[in-house]
């Protein structure tokens, strides 16, 4: 059966490239009827923190992706790794490194050490590490002395490592390329590398699925494989998430775009977003680009995976373009098309949060209720225009927009009186519904010699301080007579800059 992980570090949020890494493990695994299971590694002490492991799990769950057993987290499992490293070492494939601590870069082997090397007259590289030919005895002595020393793999002179990646294929790195790289820190740390191979085996793990910025750990990893004569996982690298013009998306210079409660907080629907996400850098084979779950599921192979790097297209200083165009049209589709009791929900913990839920939404009202939502989806991008530029439906409390009153109210200055003088016509209506409320307003139209088109924008902005929304007739409907009246003769929207 397959199994696949999960692994965010937990120092910082969830960056969108690792919930798409969580995507396509997770659609990987419930494809094949495998296991989905999620491993923090939270072994960077200074780093991590509680609050990015709760943000990271969070984002998970939002995004629908519950693990299948009880999440791991790597820090529980220092002592098995440095078994490992001690095992490794019995058996000679790994050294003793007493380089002074002052004298090395953590992980890596860095010039203090080829310096001293060169000092010590052994031949230039990465393999001139004066301590990796030590004689045993005398490096047991040294360490019975409590001299301190961290542990390196010895990575053999000659050859290379290779695997077959499920993505990029072939992939070939001459060991000449590799550090003998630190398994433990010399305060009995145990490393990143050693950490994620231990685990991935402890875990039964078959697929590593992950960021390609993880190709060269991969392939020290595989050393670490060798090393402890256990056959490596299949490996398949996922292309990475670029911003527009090629750069790559992070953090510090893209902001709050990069991280995937954003799009949760700006009233994302999680559905949506899992779609938009499945397609930066994975194609089903249909032309299909709405992908509910289930649909996911069904088409994902990790063939499908592309191996040239997506993009994520944005205009942070547009308001309405600050995330990628398809994503934003995507969650459009989702809100404008999705069954109404998945919907409401997601519209009614919207409105509360904004203090515009009112109990009788589910009560008496319920069918009012349903009926608004229905009419004013059909142009809304997330579920914050629900509560912004629907706002008028639910409150008395809400703004016009400046240039729709510039627009339809002011440059029109007869409907200052119009507008008033039709809220008296409306008001004598017995029957407030769709046809005498139409015949009115037409009758009206042909009295003042002017355009419906005019009276209805401008009874538009009045009614819901927007340029645009439902059908005017149906706004009117929806509003009811009193609430279309009283706005009709009000003069806020007027009094407006
Ligand atoms: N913890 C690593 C990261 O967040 C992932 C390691 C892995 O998937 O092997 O980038």
């Amino acid at each position: 059966m397959n199994r696949v992980r999960f692994a965010p570090s937990p120092t910082g949020y969830l960056h969108i490239g690792s919930a798409r890494t969580a995507l396509f493990n997770y659609l990987f695994a419930r494809h094949s009827g495998g296991k989905f299971l999620v491993r923090v590694e939270d072994t960077d002490l200074q780093r991590s923190t509680e609050e990015s492991t709760r943000s990271i799990l969070e984002g998970l769950k939002w995004l629908g992706f519950e693990p299948d057993e009880e999440i791991v987290f790597q820090s529980d499992n220092a002592d098995k790794h440095r078994e490992t490293a001690l095992r490794l070492l019995e058996q000679g494939k790994a050294y003793r490194d007493f380089t002074p601590k002052d004298e090395r870069a953590d992980g890596d082997v860095k010039a203090a050490i080829a310096e001293r090397a060169r000092e010590q007259g052994a031949e230039k590289g990465l393999r001139d590490n004066p301590y990796r030919d030590l004689d045993r005895t005398a490096s047991d002595a040294r360490a019975e002395a409590r001299e301190p020393f961290a542990i390196r793999l010895k990575v053999s002179r000659e050859g290379k490592t290779s695997f077959d990646d499920a993505v990029y294929g072939l992939q070939e790195r001459e060991h000449s390329d590799i550090e003998d790289l630190v398994l433990l820190r010399s305060d009995g740390h145990p490393l990143y590398n050693l950490a994620v191979v231990c685990d991935d085996i402890e875990m039964g793990i078959t697929h590593v699925i992950r960021g390609q910025d993880h190709l060269t750990n991969t392939h020290k990893q595989i050393l670490i494989y060798e090393a402890l004569g256990i056959e490596p996982p299949i490996f398949a690298h996922l292309p990475l998430i670029l911003a527009p013009g090629g750069k790559k998306l992070s953090k510090r210079h893209h902001g709050e775009i990069v991280s995937l409660t954003t799009y949760r907080d700006k009233g994302f629907v999680a559905g949506a977003f899992r779609n938009f996400l499945a397609l930066l850098g994975w194609s089903p084979k249909s032309e299909d680009e709405i992908l509910g779950l289930e649909d996911l599921i069904e088409a994902f192979t990790l063939e499908g995976i592309n191996r040239s790097n997506a993009v994520f297209n944005f205009d942070a200083n547009n308001p309405r373009r600050w995330t990628d165009d398809k994503a934003l049209w995507m969650n459009a589709e989702y809100i404008r098309t999705m069954p109404l009791d998945e919907l409401i929900p997601m519209v009614r913990s919207e409105l509360r949060s904004e203090k515009l839920w009112r109990e009788e939404y589910d009560d008496e009202d319920r069918v009012w209720f349903e009926m608004v939502v229905d009419v004013i989806r059909e142009r809304f991008f997330t579920l914050k225009d629900f509560s912004e530029q629907g706002r008028a439906f639910f409150s008395e409390d809400f703004d016009f927009d400046p240039a729709a009153v510039a627009k339809h109210l002011k440059k029109r200055p007869k409907l200052e009186e119009w507008l008033p003088e039709f809220a008296d016509r409306l008001e004598k209506l017995e029957d407030f519904s769709h046809d005498p409320i139409y015949e009115a307003a037409n009758e009206f139209c042909e009295e003042k010699d002017t355009k419906l088109g005019i009276l209805l924008n401008g009874a538009r902005v009045a009614l819901t301080g927007q340029a645009v929304g439902p059908s005017m007739i149906t706004a009117f409907e929806l509003l009811g007579k009193e609430r279309s009246v009283m706005r009709l003769r009000s003069k806020v929207a007027w009094n407006e800059a």
